[in-house]
């Protein structure tokens, strides 16, 4: 397993030979050492991608598709290895872990497709010929979280690479290998030097010399909303184009004429995938009055059902959480709900698991919760599902709206006319009806409100690291 970094085509480590080490959250055992970089490399590698960026944005478009199939059909062959590598640095259940680099994949064959939507127009206005150019923004950098390494990065290398844009990667801290094994499949699949480059190390420094140099002309961010607002501040001096994918908290909505057991289904494939630390699971179900309880009893049955252990073992659905951050932030709102007079119906404490870290909470069910409660205002980022009941539509969409984010939301009904009415005004980027993975390359994905903005997938992905040029011309 390689552990350096990749600037101008070459492997490198820190210049004073710093390194962080990765550990396995399941375990703590050692899994890596990535080089710790500074500003001096960070100044180097935005050398390297705007020295590699004419000749990058030169080349067909249909070369740089070429290239891009040439990276998925790669990431096929080593799916094994790459899931096993997300799985030891990020906790993820193994097959979760294998849809991860299936979906990341899915983004480069999405961007090589897409490539022919950089074609100019020709908008007919009365007496002049009017043409307008798609312009690749230039370097772009992509700074990504931990909970999904290789589809994070996927979803912003993809459609940079497909616009003609060179790219500077920082992955986070805790889940860098993944990206490092990426980089070495965008070698082999012929990514020119210079054309990606990847730093780890401590975010700040690197961000504040990316922010700084106005070479810079593209920052695509997922994290969370606190680090999104600092780095937008940083932008500012250079009026840096930004796609924001910042925090979530949706709610899920489950309607009367909802079944019982098709409802729970979707709940858990929504909200227990990668632990429940995933932006777009929901944080807040909404159940009408009328199935409320036989809704809350089964979605606590299959929640205690759910088997937490190392990501490699079978049958193991739920793995650890990130860190001890992340699991105290988990009891905290637990803790907080059932202060402020949540019941609680499943879970809310750790689970014990044979010779792995203490880590690991019970999936957890918690009725009767209100807006006073932090889980029900805060992304809990973890196994706990917060329930309350409404009366009426109304209802449900005035408390589904009352969040400042707005990423994802889900709803669970076949009436077409409330379907149509949820599509206009539930306050988030995606809607699920009936679909716990509404989330996929082709189509746009991102937020609005304090979730961010800014579209990722399809042309809509690529259409973020181009500018429009309008060519006018009068003929004489
Ligand atoms: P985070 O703390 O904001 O970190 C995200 C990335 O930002 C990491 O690479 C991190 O580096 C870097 N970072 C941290 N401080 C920075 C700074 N001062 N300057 C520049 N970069 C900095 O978020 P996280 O805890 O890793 O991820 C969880 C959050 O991401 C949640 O809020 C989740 O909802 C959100 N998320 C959103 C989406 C979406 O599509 N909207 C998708 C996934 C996750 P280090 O790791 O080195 O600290």
């Amino acid at each position: 397993m390689r552990e350096a970094n990749l600037i101008g085509g070459d492997w490198v480590d820190s210049d004073a030979g710093r390194t962080l080490e990765v550990l396995d959250p399941a375990t703590d055992a050692l899994v890596g050492r990535v080089p710790a970089m500074g500003r001096a490399e960070t100044t180097r590698a935005v050398d390297a991608a705007a020295a590699a960026f004419p000749g990058w944005a030169a080349r067909p478009a249909a070369a740089r598709a070429a290239t891009l199939r040439e990276i998925a059909s790669r990431m096929e062959a080593a799916k094994s290895g790459l899931a096993a590598l997300v799985t030891a640095e990020q906790g993820k259940p193994l097959a979760e872990a294998a849809a991860e680099v299936e979906y990341a994949q899915s983004f480069f064959e999405v961007a090589a497709a897409a490539v022919d939507t950089l074609e100019d127009e020709r908008p007919s206005v009365s007496g002049k010929s009017i043409r307008v150019r798609r312009r690749r923004v230039g370097v772009a950098v992509a700074i990504t979280p931990w909970n999904f390494p290789i589809a994070m990065l996927a979803k912003k290398v993809a459609p940079a690479l497909a616009a003609g844009c060179t790219q500077i990667l920082k992955p986070a801290e805790q889940t860098p290998l993944s990206a490092i094994a990426f980089a070495e499949i965008a070698v082999e699949a012929g990514v020119p030097a210079g054309v990606f480059n990847l730093l780890t190390g401590d975010p700040a420094p690197i961000a504040e010399v990316l922010l700084a140099d106005s070479r810079v002309r593209k920052l695509s961010f997922t994290g969370s909303t606190e680090v999104g607002r600092l780095l937008m501040r940083g932008g500012a001096t250079n009026l840096l184009r930004l796609s924001l994918e910042l925090g979530g908290h949706a709610p899920m909505l489950v309607f009367e004429d909802a079944g019982i057991e098709s409802a729970v289904r979707i709940a858990m494939a929504a909200k227990y995938r990668n632990g429940g630390q995933t932006c777009i699971c929901p944080n807040r179900f909404l159940v009408h009055e009328s199935i409320h309880d036989a809704f809350v009893a089964a979605l606590a049955a299959a929640s205690a059902a759910l088997v937490s252990g190392i990501g490699t073992q079978p049958g193991v659905a739920l793995g650890p959480m990130i860190d001890d951050v992340a699991i105290a932030k988990v009891e905290a709102h637990v803790a907080d709900a059932i202060r402020h007079g949540a019941t609680l119906v499943t879970g809310g404490g750790r689970r014990r698991v044979a010779g792995a870290a203490d880590r690991f909470h019970e999936p957890t069910v918690l009725a009767g919760c209100t807006g006073e409660m932090r889980c029900w205002r805060e992304e809990t980022f973890g196994p706990v599902c917060p329930v309350r009941s409404f009366r009426d539509d109304d209802e449900a969409i005035e408390l589904a709206n009352d969040s400042e984010y707005g990423l994802a939301a889900y709803a669970i009904t076949s009436a077409p006319d409330r379907i149509e009415r949820l599509g206009t005004s539930l306050q988030a980027g995606v809607i699920g009806i009936n679909d716990p993975g509404p989330a996929v390359a082709a189509v746009p994905f991102g937020g609005v409100r304090h979730s961010g903005f800014g579209r990722e997938g399809g042309r809509w992905g690529l259409e973020e690291y181009l500018e429009l040029v309008t060519v006018s011309q009068v003929d004489d």
